[in-house]
């Protein structure tokens, strides 16, 4: 079996540990609407630990179109293994599923993808409601790097606030994002 990530669906439990100041979101897209704010990060022994919360008015789920930009930019996130109820990989409900679950996928495409990640890694991620009517929700990923793991999640962020213009190219085309912008 070919390696590839692997995706939890079971949400862990929560667990109130030490929580650090989430750096702000990029704000390399000024025209674009914002769709999630990273809130805080936990950088934790065994994985990253983010509240995020869906923009007020933004759709709390992806939709169609939504599905198809990623796909495009992220041709590795149909073929995620997913725990899901409608099938048995992300594509199954890659087009209406909880933006943060986006999110988390966005997150292993793009460790997977950064130059520093070992090849043969696998990551697991999960993604929980923490509070569906106020967009709050957790995403966690285990990883093998924090600093991968911490710049997947902000160009993640970006991709979704930006629809997947320019953070999608600069994703793919750019490995050495500076760490501050
Ligand atoms: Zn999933």
């Amino acid at each position: 079996m070919t390696p590839r990530p692997r995706i939890a669906g079971e949400a862990p439990p929560p667990r109130p540990d030490a929580l650090a100041p989430a750096p702000p979101a990029p704000a390399d897209a000024p025209a674009a609407r914002p769709r999630i704010a990273v809130e805080r990060v936990t950088v934790r022994p065994d994985r990253l630990s983010a509240l995020v919360r869906v923009a007020p008015g933004a759709p709390r789920r992806t939709d169609a179109a939504l599905a198809e930009r990623a796909r495009a930019a992220f041709p590795d996130l149909p073929h995620h293994t997913c725990v899901n109820e409608a099938g048995p990989t992300f594509a199954a409900v890659m087009a209406d599923t909880p933006l943060p679950h986006l999110l988390e996928h966005l997150v292993i495409s793009l460790m997977l993808r950064d130059e520093a990640t070992p090849a043969c890694a696998a990551h697991v991620g999960t993604t929980e409601w923490l509070n569906e009517d106020e967009g709050l929700a957790r995403v966690e990923v285990t990883y093998t790097d924090d600093i991968v793991a911490l710049r997947a999640l902000r160009r993640a962020a970006a991709f979704l606030n930006d629809e997947g213009r320019e953070c999608a190219r600069h994703a793919i085309s750019t490995h050495h994002i500076r760490p501050d912008r």
